[in-house]
């Protein structure tokens, strides 16, 4: 069978044969699923009434009777039609002979998008005819019968990828979408990935594939979650955030080794690239450390990456948070390039500017600085005014741009007077060549690092635009941030503490005897692994004795421990130590994908506002319908909903 070459890079993977790593605990049902695993290329048409799909005939297949179904793609001077699956497409003649009267009549008369079956000859094409940029193009299908199996209306928009559609149109009529090769590519290669971690965890490592519920309770801290009514009065369910809770009451039910392709939900609101429902591979397991599950994912990764991307080099690199903060000014860097973050405070240590001077008296005062790679020549003055604004307007921020090499000062005497006398001192540590600019800020420590973080993005953004390539898209950079301090002040009131992931997250073994005293400086066994500058993926090694978690939750976070005496009295059980991780998969699949969001690698998302656009989604419930639920809808007075109902 000939696959389009997308198809088959894709396919490829499949048939690589299985390595075994691990010896089975039960022989007979390892050696099955082993075996049931060596998979070949897959049968296309079986079950159905084609004989082969659009895109797969070769001359090779010249001379056989064949059954085609697909889209009318094209069709040109009512003589060629060509014909469209998710697998290709082929040339159809349409027969000019009077005795194929009704055959032409469909063929020519069926519109764009219709679906037909046809049946005829593979034939090869005239000399001289032959399409070198289709993989069927040495032949086309001669035709007998024809069948319009259902007529196609005036579309909304054109399938081809290259028309240009708005989202909410896109998103309208989904299944139309659906049909692009930019969808089914991403669709089909999300489903071999997903595949092959099956295939790896379950096939390789003796994972068990386990569904937990989502019809749920509601869980303390963390994300909001979506509620369902039930029809006793007053009680409701709520939607998980994640299988967390099952996860590791799996682990005390003695399932050493689980995973699901889990669907989480989160009622967060509308951000850019976030979904309220959204899938996770969530993992955990008993009597592990953070670097057995860390060797775990690497492995996961490197066996179910796509064939047509280069391969994943393990182990990934590792940082602590507080590094990353400090280089990078975020805790999910983007290493495919540099612009770190650098301390220049010594350069400052006696220095006579006023500002300068008060930041480096504060506690945790710092002057720090990141250099722009021929910033000079490719930033506009209008860019270094809107980097300032920028600093001003979210961080109250004042920042100064440094130009080393020119005379230029763009209106900040200061940063002139800064290039004049500590120049030589700048270059060293910055290690700054000509053209470069030099963004320095003075303030404390934390705030420092974030702006100045954001601004490497902003200004790796800029760059880019002037066509400096900085970010390769080809490179996948993953790294493992770790030591994650434990709690984080809580934004409402900064003197009670929250969880920095969730309450689950055991504190990291050296800093233990500090939950007692500075629990603020704790740091924790929670691990993420970020990816070009994107969190794919987080887990911790948990709390498995009852005593501490009690502490933790009751004490230290003022939670009420009734909604989690469940998970208590589990731990008290003989809980072994466990650990465990989630990836999340829409955005893994998006950034390997190359595509512009996470709606696009999501079958039927929901929109940027949380809305099904195609079926008009959330919608209204007449009255009485709520009525079994005991609930009424309070409407707001003046709002636009009010109105319309
Ligand atoms: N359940 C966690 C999350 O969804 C991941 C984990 O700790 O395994 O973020």
């Amino acid at each position: 069978m000939y696959l389009p070459s997308w198809l088959s890079q894709l396919y490829r993977g499949l048939s690589r044969p299985i390595r075994r790593t691990t010896q089975p605990i039960w022989g007979s049902l390892s050696r099955s699923l082993v075996l049931s695993s060596q998979r070949r290329n897959p049968e296309f048409s079986s079950f159905v009434v084609r004989t082969n799909t659009c895109g797969e005939l070769r001359s090779s297949h010249l001379g056989q009777e064949v059954t085609l179904c697909g889209w009318i793609q094209y069709r040109r001077q009512n003589t060629f039609l060509v014909l469209r699956d998710f697998h290709g497409l082929v040339q159809v003649i349409i027969p000019q002979d009077e005795s194929a009267a009704s055959v032409r009549k469909i063929l020519c008369e069926a519109p764009m998008e219709s679906v037909v079956q046809v049946s005829g000859t593979v034939i090869s094409r005239p000399a001289g005819q032959e399409n070198p940029k289709m993989p069927t193009g040495e032949i086309e299908i001669k035709v007998k019968t024809a069948e319009l199996l259902n007529a196609c209306k005036k579309l909304p928009f054109e399938i081809k990828d290259f028309m240009k559609k708005t989202e909410a149109l896109r998103l309208q009529y989904r299944y139309l979408d659906l049909r692009s090769f930019q969808m089914q590519y991403n669709l089909r290669l999300r489903s071999q990935m997903v595949m092959k971690m099956r295939d790896y965890l379950c096939n390789l490592h003796g994972f068990v594939d386990i569904e937990t519920p989502t019809l749920f309770k509601r869980t303390p801290g963390g994300a909001k979650e979506f509620l369902v009514p039930s029809r006793e009065p007053g009680k409701f369910y709520s939607l998980p955030q994640s299988p967390q809770q099952f996860k590791q009451l799996l682990m005390v039910g003695g399932l050493d080794r689980y995973f699901q392709v889990a669907r989480c939900y989160r009622d967060e609101g509308s951000r850019p690239d976030r979904q309220p429902e959204f899938t996770q591979i969530d993992i955990e397991m008993s009597f592990v450390d953070q670097t057995g599950i860390q060797s775990l994912i690497e492995g996961l990764l490197q066996y179910s990456w796509p064939n047509d991307k280069d391969p994943v080099v393990v182990p990934f690199p590792s940082m602590t948070f507080a590094e990353a903060l400090a280089t990078y000014g975020t805790d999910k860097p983007d290493t495919r390039f540099g612009m770190k973050i650098i301390d220049i405070s010594d350069v400052f240590r006696n220095t006579e500017i006023g500002f300068l001077q008060d930041a480096l008296s504060k506690p945790h005062g710092t002057v720090k600085a990141i250099c722009i790679p021929e910033g000079a020549k490719y930033l506009k003055r209008k860019d270094i005014e809107s980097i300032r604004k920028f600093s001003a307007d979210h961080f109250d921020q004042e920042i100064l741009p440094v130009f080393l090499n020119t005379n230029r000062n763009w209106n900040s005497p200061v940063a002139n007077f800064i290039r004049e006398s500590k120049r030589p001192e700048l270059i060293r540590l910055m290690e700054t060549q000509e053209e470069d600019v030099v963004l320095l800020m003075a303030g404390e420590h934390n705030k420092a690092c974030s702006l100045l973080g954001k601004l490497r993005l902003e200004c790796a953004d800029l760059l880019e635009t002037r066509g400096v390539v900085l970010r390769d898209p080809t490179l996948f950079s993953f790294l493992w941030v770790v030591d994650f301090p434990l709690f984080l002040p809580k934004e409402e009131n900064p003197r009670e503490l929250e969880s920095a992931h969730h309450p689950f997250t055991a504190p990291h073994p050296s800093d233990i005897h500090l939950l007692y005293t500075e629990p603020e400086k704790v740091r924790s066994q929670h691990y993420d692994l970020v990816l070009n500058g994107n969190e794919i993926g987080g887990g911790s090694i948990r709390i498995h004795n009852a005593e501490l978690q009690r502490y933790i939750l009751a004490t230290l976070l003022k939670e009420d421990v009734k909604l989690l005496s469940h998970i208590l009295q589990a731990l008290d059980y003989g809980a072994p130590p466990h650990g465990g991780i989630a990836l999340g998969l829409d955005r893994l699949i998006c950034l390997v994908t190359g595509s512009p969001s996470i709606r696009d690698v999501i079958a039927f998302p929901k929109s940027f506002r949380g809305h099904d656009l195609m079926s008009n989604t959330p919608d209204s419930i007449p009255p009485e319908e709520l009525k079994p639920y005991h609930i009424q809808v309070s409407w707001p007075t003046d709002s636009k909903a009010a109105k319309a109902h």
